[in-house]
């Protein structure tokens, strides 16, 4: 199942890159071109990429891919708020919110491996909560969860029926 489906994708990236664009303008930083191809390829979809990736993607383009300016796009990037690491996929992903403040909680799916954000103040109050009971004061935040998206649950059921 295409993961255009559900939604019109070309929008989501329009959204990021106007995103990106307004932050880096207000942040007086400079979204270079390669920063802002890095950015786009990593939103070709839901799904994050890894480094490696990328960095083929932006050789085969034509841009200076060493690995060093790739891991320093990534760094801005990931600085700016305009990207995510998926630590269980060693790989990025957009973020839709790079305009607000907000944890990393992700849901993974197994099967398309596309990657959600949501985005639950209760979840971090309680967090917190928990961790203060320990004596412990949280610093960074970050829910991995894998299972199946809806789109992967629909085709399963077609499957069956
Ligand atoms: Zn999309
Ligand atoms: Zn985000
Ligand atoms: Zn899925």
């Amino acid at each position: 199942m295409s993961e255009d489906n559900a939604h019109n994708h070309n929008d989501c990236i329009d959204t990021a890159l106007a995103t990106a664009e307004t932050l880096c303008l207000e942040q007086g930083q400079r979204l270079t071109k390669v920063r802002r191809r890095a950015l786009e390829l990593i939103w070709e979809s839901h799904r994050p990429l890894g480094a490696y990736q990328l960095l083929a993607k932006l050789a085969e383009e034509g841009f200076n891919s060493a690995p060093p300016t790739v891991y320093r796009a990534l760094d801005f990037l990931l600085n700016a708020g305009l990207i995510h690491k998926v630590e269980s996929m060693n790989a990025y992903l957009g973020c839709a919110h790079a305009d607000k403040e907000h944890k990393g909680y992700f849901l993974i799916c197994d099967e398309c491996h596309n990657v959600m954000e949501f985005d639950y103040q209760d979840i971090h109050a309680s967090l917190v909560a928990k961790a203060a009971q320990h004596g412990f004061e949280l610093r960074s935040e970050t829910i991995e969860l894998t299972g199946l998206c809806a789109d992967c649950r629909n085709a399963e059921a077609e499957v069956r029926a």
